[in-house]
């Protein structure tokens, strides 16, 4: 009898591993597991015809064979479920991929910042980046700005102290790295802005990427082909440029830079307000009093600054009409990109 549950156990371990499906396992159950006519009951059965002395142990060998069958079973059973209720059709395929856990993702506006970082390296512009807490010196004195001039205005500043401050703009950084190197220079500053300002165009924390360059004999033809290059790259379209004056206490000239509209390719829409147009920066020659101010001799140098907004960039790029979107922290608008 011992050989026979032995056997029996072999038996169906190899019956359940053949299994695939429900009516399989049904079948399977009824053979060896049913109350009447299955395999082992049928030896269970037989215990009471076992001597007195052998009962205990071919007692014990048979209750262990039946659980480790019903355990065998009933792990089967949940394989199959979960097969059918993946929708493999009753069939195990034990070629399905597994579940994989969601990945995460750069948020749009960082992937905009990288982007417009990497088409500048490709132009030989170094990256650098500043403090977001300034001193009102960087921020405002240092590019031309000093106390009471009417163009502190437009900045709304956040300020900690009397002299220090939360930065407007990323310039701060133009007139940190002068003061420390010689020309030649071409940098671009990437970095977090503040002023205090929201609606569906502004917040009150935004990504502006500051660009210069100082070099002997650099003009406005310079910086136009600068940016000329980046729009292109940056829409991977030849857009239009338009070049409007326009005035920073920093630059002189002083030029705010259109692109041809990138919904309506110049013939009006509700983007572009129907001018066709999209101001996407603000640029202009480095103001003599500036290269001044960091100890540079205006008759030998001169360069050009721009400043663009990101978020800015990132919406016409994508089509996005409220910029408070970016923020609200909405994956099912943030894993679009
Ligand atoms: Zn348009």
């Amino acid at each position: 009898m011992e050989n026979e549950l032995l056997r029996l156990k072999q038996e169906a371990e190899e019956a359940l591993g053949g299994v695939q499906n429900p009516a399989q396992l049904e079948a399977f159950r009824v053979k060896y597991l049913g109350r009447k006519g299955g395999l082992l009951t049928g030896v269970l059965r037989q215990l009471g015809a076992v001597s007195p002395e052998d009962r205990p142990r071919l007692g014990q060998l048979a209750n262990d064979i039946k659980q480790a069958i019903e355990g065998r079973f009933d792990e089967k059973k949940e394989l199959l479920g979960s097969a059918l209720q993946a929708g493999a059709s009753g069939a195990v395929d034990l070629s399905l991929p597994g579940r994989f856990l969601p990945f995460g993702k750069l948020h749009p506006v960082t992937q905009v910042m990288e982007e417009i970082c990497s088409i500048f390296e490709g132009l030989g512009f170094a990256v650098a980046e500043g403090p977001d807490v300034e001193s009102d010196y960087y921020n405002f004195e240092a590019l031309n700005i000093p106390k009471h001039h009417p163009a502190r205005d437009m900045h709304d500043t956040f300020y900690v102290t009397d002299s220090i401050l939360l930065r407007t703009h990323t310039s701060p950084m133009q007139a940190r790295i002068m003061e420390k190197q010689d020309p030649p220079l071409r940098y671009i500053a990437p970095g977090k802005v503040y002023r205090c300002d929201s609606d569906i165009t502004h917040t009150p924390m935004f990504h502006q990427v500051e660009g210069f360059l100082v070099d002997k004999e650099v003009s406005f033809a310079d910086l136009k082909g600068v940016l000329t290059s980046f729009t292109h790259k940056m829409f991977e379209k030849e857009l239009a440029l338009r070049f409007r004056p326009s005035f920073f206490p920093f630059t002189e000239p002083s030029a705010e830079v259109d692109i041809a509209c990138v919904i309506c390719g110049g013939s009006g829409c509700r983007v572009c307000k129907r001018t066709g147009w999209l101001e996407i920066l603000g640029s202009g020659l480095i103001d003599p009093e500036v290269l001044k101010m960091v100890g540079y001799d205006p008759d030998v140098y001169s360069g050009f600054a721009f400043g663009l907004g990101v978020e800015r960039i990132a919406m016409l790029k994508y089509g996005i009409d409220d910029i408070r979107l970016y923020y609200e922290n909405d994956l099912r608008f943030l894993s679009q990109f």
